[in-house]
């Protein structure tokens, strides 16, 4: 039985799903299943850390480069 206000709801999620720049991360850790290996990624506070060896020399690499591509407006400014 759905009544009215959950109908309200979920139509509001609909739209709020649309407008994904209304969500910022503020940490997550993902598991990330390289070509390779696998690496851990996380993410604090607007910085990023991978466990993969080119992230020690340059931090950055491809798997926190993908995982601002996947995530977009979604990660703050
Ligand atoms: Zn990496």
């Amino acid at each position: 039985m759905i009544d009215s206000g959950m109908i309200s709801k979920i139509q509001k999620a609909k739209e709020y799903a649309d407008e994904p720049h209304r969500i910022q991360f503020h940490s997550f850790q993902v598991q990330f299943d390289g070509k390779h290996n696998g690496h851990t990624v996380t993410y604090r506070k607007g910085t990023w850390h991978c466990d993969c060896r080119y992230f020690q020399g340059h931090q950055v690499c491809s798997h926190t480069m993908a995982m601002e591509r996947i995530l977009g407006v979604m990660l703050p400014k």
